[in-house]
């Protein structure tokens, strides 16, 4: 393998149309106008995307690329690509590799069956691809990749990466503001960065192959405990087996070279489940790099005869897997805003910063909530494992206490009895906090980032991060009008961070967010508890949140019900996948195995009393008894769940149909659940049709 013999600086970002790639290999002015652009946000004139174009395409065709995409990030959450070849005939009847400037900047897909909420008919299917220059360009299984974003042809955005744009830009608007009136001349741009921790299952491939509900929906629908999980904690960070070590090692290899930051790797605390966490970047290129990581996981497990799962919950009763979601905001100087600094100054601006954090996230906990929301993520969120359905912010105690001592304008120094001044005195040093306790915090402030827990494992990264970017730019926009018509700033400064620590604090909780008391806590709080998806969706809608999404014009109101409709859309397609799914392998497989089993039982009986003329067949006949209730229980569990579904059938509004899943169809299928899990526990092993939580979880030996 090429890489093997290399050293990484040599091969990191060798597929990848980067700044070294185009300084190398465009014009000088050609390159200066790109930079312009990446970093500005100009646009690109049609004669130099042209010549980026023909630079771009050479340089892929070297690397052995035939095709191009414009590759995008329609509603589904996951990437889309349609491969055009460079071909071009010519007059000799040959061809020739073309691709103009035109083709780089504007795209369109006949992409009618993306979802688009209403807001594009199918019978006017097209929309159109407009290139992301601030994400590079880079080539992958033979095609040049395009990073774009999707719109429809009246200009609503289909996709997930344009929302995202849209608040980078307001935030750093926003945040541009806040820095001047601190004296930061030099600042001319703010970027929201983010580094998101990716986990993940690793499961035999011959194994997942014979489980349907691993196939059709990702997760394990049935299965009885193993009688060992995670309890011995003897897996989280352990030696990584070398099946896994030789996957990890691949896959560090094929992102590096596509230019991914991946940076660590290991165990994570469920048999089984590994994690993957990249250094930090700007933050589209940080969610389009976390697609790439999600789609080469999948491939390059494949090859090792593996399966990647990156379902929020493969195993009922193991910790499930989460996309931990760091994020930060840093200027074009390099100065980290969540930095707590060294000076008064420095320190100030922190505070300023931080309370907008607090602010948004107590304001909008709503919006963070449904940016994690989803099928899946649902049996994660409050099953006391993840972070909770509340959102709340953990700031650590030391970090609290300085909060609490401003806000009571309380000495924060008990030795020397200092009254704590914004702007005046250098905040004591507090120490980056280390415990695990806060683990259990949705959102929490891990000394210069913050933290959000929530995000389910499948899901981009892309929404969590509009809706916290543009509820922080609403926030500093507030401020920001505060502060620039304050007579003394100094004063005008105290003030609005006390104020905004008395007003917000409700949404700080240090302790354990898995415990019932703090819900009870949370609720008397006035804190927001939406426990599940169909509860979640609909504060979309609410006035305030609309009216945030349109004054910073991140979504319209049309784009804002789309997605709303397609939220709901999602939840419901994928309940009923899942309970056909059961009712297939209930019908098929589990029903005949059980009932074949008894009816085993039930001749070995009869033999042995023919043969022996006693009745020593304890196992047997207790066995068949008990076996025989549940496949009873199993059947009427099956009818039930069946007529659930047929019942949801044919709601037209999407609310309803996906509520009535939750309510109706959920329930049936754990009912169902139940039964079979407690079969399989009376069913001889080598006749259960499917592979057990034992094999899946503790399959992969070396
Ligand atoms: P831990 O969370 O265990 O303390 P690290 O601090 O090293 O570990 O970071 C975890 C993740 O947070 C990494 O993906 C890292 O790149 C990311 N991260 C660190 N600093 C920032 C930042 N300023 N902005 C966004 N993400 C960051
Ligand atoms: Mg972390």
């Amino acid at each position: 393998m090429e890489t093997s013999t290399k050293l990484v600086p040599e091969y990191f970002g060798r597929y990848v149309f980067d700044d070294t790639t185009m300084r190398a290999r465009l014009p000088k002015d050609t390159y200066k106008a790109m930079i312009r652009t990446m970093k500005d946000g100009r646009s690109l004139d049609i004669s130099i995307a042209n010549v980026v174009a023909n630079a771009m395409k050479d340089w892929a065709i070297e690397l052995g690329a035939t095709h191009y995409t414009h590759w995008f990030q329609p509603m589904t959450g996951i990437t889309a690509e349609k491969h055009d070849s460079f071909i071009s005939p010519d007059d000799s009847g040959r061809v020739i590799m073309e691709f103009s400037g035109k083709e780089l900047v504007k795209g369109e897909p006949d992409a009618s069956s993306f979802p688009s909420g209403g807001l594009r008919a199918t019978y006017e299917a097209r929309g159109y691809t407009a290139w992301d220059p601030t994400s590079y360009a880079f080539v992958k299984d033979g095609v040049l990749c395009i990073p774009t974003a999707f719109c429809s042809f009246g200009g609503d955005a289909l996709d997930k990466k344009t929302p995202l744009l849209r608040s980078m830009e307001t935030l750093n608007r926003q945040a541009l503001r806040v820095l001047k009136l601190f004296g930061n001349t030099d600042v001319t741009s703010v970027k929201t960065t983010v580094g998101p921790e990716q986990e993940y299952f690793l499961i035999d491939k011959a194994l997942y192959d014979r489980r349907p509900d691993l196939i059709f929906a990702g997760r394990t629908l049935f299965g009885a405990r193993s009688p060992k999980g995670q309890e011995l904690d003897d897996h989280y960070f352990g030696t990584i087996k070398p099946r896994v070590a030789a996957f990890m090692k691949e896959l560090d290899e094929e992102l590096w070279k596509l230019g991914v930051y991946a940076k660590t790797e290991h165990n994570e605390a469920a048999p089984a489940q590994h994690e993957l966490a990249p250094i930090f970047t700007t933050a589209n290129i940080a969610a389009d790099h976390n697609q790439l990581t999600m789609e080469l996981m999948q491939k390059i497990a494949r090859k090792h005869d593996m399966v990647c799962l990156l379902h929020e919950k493969p195993f009922a009763g193991i910790t499930g897997s989460g996309k931990h979601n760091n994020w930060s905001m840093t200027t074009n100087t390099g100065v980290n805003l969540l930095n707590p600094g060294e000076t008064p100054y420095e320190n100030a601006q922190f505070l300023l910063f931080l309370c907008a954090v607090l602010k948004a996230v107590d304001d909008y906990q709503d919006i963070l909530r449904v940016s994690a929301a989803s099928a899946g993520n649902d049996h994660r969120l409050g099953a006391a494992e993840a972070p909770p359905a509340v959102i709340s912010v953990f700031l650590g105690d030391e970090l609290t206490a300085i909060l609490a001592a401003l806000e009571k304008e309380k000495s924060y120094n008990a030795k020397e009895k200092t009254l704590m001044r914004v702007g005046v005195h250098v905040l004591p040093k507090f120490p980056k906090d280390t415990t695990d306790r806060n683990r259990t915090s949705p959102f929490a402030f891990t000394g210069n980032k913050f933290e959000f827990r929530m995000v389910g494992s499948a899901m981009s990264v892309s929404d969590c991060n509009t809706f916290l970017n543009t509820a922080v730019a609403e926030v500093l926009s507030g401020f920001a009008d505060e502060l620039e018509g304050a007579e003394s700033f100094e004063q005008a400064l105290h003030d609005l961070i006390v104020k905004t620590i008395r007003a917000h604090k409700r949404i700080i909780f240090n302790g354990n967010g898995y415990d019932d008391a703090w819900i009870a806590e949370a609720e008397k709080r006035g804190l927001d508890n939406l426990k599940t998806t169909p509860q979640a969706i609909p504060v979309l809608l609410r006035e305030k949140n609309i009216a945030l999404f349109c004054k910073h014009k991140v979504l319209t109101e049309r784009e804002i019900r789309a997605r709303y409709e397609i939220m709901l859309e999602g939840y419901v397609k994928v309940l009923h996948i899942e309970a056909l799914t059961m009712v297939d392998m209930v019908r098929k497989d589990i029903l005949p195995t059980v009932s074949a089993y008894a009816d085993k039982l039930a001749r070995t009986a009869i033999d042995k009393k023919n043969a022996i003329g006693s009745l020593a067949c304890k196992y047997e006949l207790n066995t068949l008894e008990r076996l025989s209730a549940c496949t009873d229980a199993i059947y009427d569990a099956l009818i039930s769940l069946e007529k659930a579904i047929d019942s949801v059938r044919g709601e037209e509004d999407k609310l309803l149909s996906a509520k009535a899943y939750e309510t109706r169809v959920v329930p049936a299928m754990q009912e169902l659940r139940r039964h079979v899990d407690l079969a399989e526990t009376m069913t001889a092993y080598k006749d259960w049709p499917y592979p057990t939580y034992g094999d899946l979880l503790f399959g992969i030996k070396n």
